[in-house]
């Protein structure tokens, strides 16, 4: 079965092919960051808008890289919600529009599903159950995995979730948008400082997380080193670096924590890592060493919001997927509420 899917949550639009013998056949991905770029962050207006825009090309380009024609589509899974609600509309307008002319069923996918069945898409997959860490630009949870479909939070981040606070230091740091990635690359250049920040929830005795009094702390450093060397303007380059190593140091540290708790919580033995912060070195670092435990991330392409993951989720749902009446979507929408 061939499955065609459609990611427009944020400000990425993502689509793919997957079939359900021969794997992933294509996977194109057009991302606004640059037009955010100049007003700091995403403009929900623009990306709906631009959403519109690249959807049919990409699907022509997905359609040829897999040399596959539009009859060939059994059927079709778009991104239903959590998102940006305009975003999330033009990808479902468009998955609903084409499969009602071609006739085939719809399948509407939770995004986080998508991020966390994501590692299936690797040569190496994990199998059920399993521990599952969503750390995300808007999302920090620890899911337990038993099944397709079948899933139970075991905590979650009470305020910023982890690249949120990631993205939010780097523009304290004076960083281009978005930050995050080029934090964790600058973090590889810091040394060892007098410099300590907190972590947060710690020795909390559950899986939930907090990170946005990481980026305060972070805050008032930057103030006082300011003061202190009398700059106003750019840190010195080896302090911004510094600093950058120490808060990763504290959200690894956290993360690194709350997955051994989890793990040892559930009794499982295995952890998969999805979403954007699943691409930081320092963190594939330290959950590849947790002692006893088999750690899998999606291949680097996929950490980020994609169209693959959508198509893959669709594939797995097909099965039982109930064709939709009428469409609708779910910009607020718990991952454990997922009704199958
Ligand atoms: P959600 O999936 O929760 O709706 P999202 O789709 O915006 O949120 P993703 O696309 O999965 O999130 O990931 C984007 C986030 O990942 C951003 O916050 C970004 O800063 C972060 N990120 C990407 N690369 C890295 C990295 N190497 N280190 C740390 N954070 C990173
Ligand atoms: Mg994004
Ligand atoms: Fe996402």
């Amino acid at each position: 079965m061939l499955v065609l899917g459609i990611e427009s949550s944020c400000d990425e639009t993502g689509v793919a092919l997957y079939d359900s013998t021969h794997g992933l056949l294509a996977h194109q991905l057009h991302t606004q960051i640059a037009m955010h770029a100049e007003y700091g962050g995403v403009v929900p207006e623009l990306a709906s808008r631009d959403h519109i825009r690249r959807l049919t090309p990409l699907t022509h380009a997905s359609l040829q890289q897999a040399g596959k024609t539009y009859r060939d589509i059994d059927a079709i899974a778009y991104t239903q919600g959590p998102g940006l609600g305009g975003a999330l509309l033009a990808g479902a307008s468009f998955a609903n529009a084409l499969a009602f002319a071609l006739n085939k069923p719809i399948i509407p996918v939770h995004h986080l599903e998508g991020h966390m069945l994501s590692p299936l898409l690797s040569e190496e997959k994990p199998a059920f159950p399993f521990v599952a860490l969503l750390v995300s630009g808007g999302h920090t949870q620890f899911m337990a995995v038993k099944g397709i479909g079948n899933y139970t939070l075991l905590g979650e981040s009470i305020d910023d979730a982890a690249g949120e606070a990631f993205d939010k230091t780097a523009k304290l740091l004076g960083l281009p948008y978005p930050g995050g990635a080029k934090l964790a690359e600058l973090a590889r250049l810091g040394q060892p400082s007098n410099l300590h920040f907190p972590r947060p929830m710690l020795h909390s005795h559950d899986l939930n997380m907090s990170f946005s009094g990481l980026k305060t702390a972070v805050l008032t450093a930057v103030n006082k080193i300011r003061t202190e060397t009398g700059c106003d303007a750019e840190l010195p380059e080896q302090i911004r670096n510094n600093i950058c190593r120490e808060f990763q140091d504290a959200v690894v540290d956290v993360l690194t924590s709350k997955a051994k708790q989890a793990l040892k919580q559930t009794g499982y033995q295995q952890l998969v890592v999805a979403g954007g912060v699943g691409a930081n070195w320092q963190l594939r670092q330290s959950l590849n060493n947790l002692p006893e435990v088999r750690t899998f991330f999606p291949p680097m392409a996929y950490c980020t919001d994609n169209g693959a993951m959508i198509a893959f989720a669709g594939a797995m749902h097909l099965a039982s997927a109930q064709p939709a009446a009428g469409f609708n979507v779910k910009p607020r929408w718990p991952l454990s509420q997922i009704v199958q």
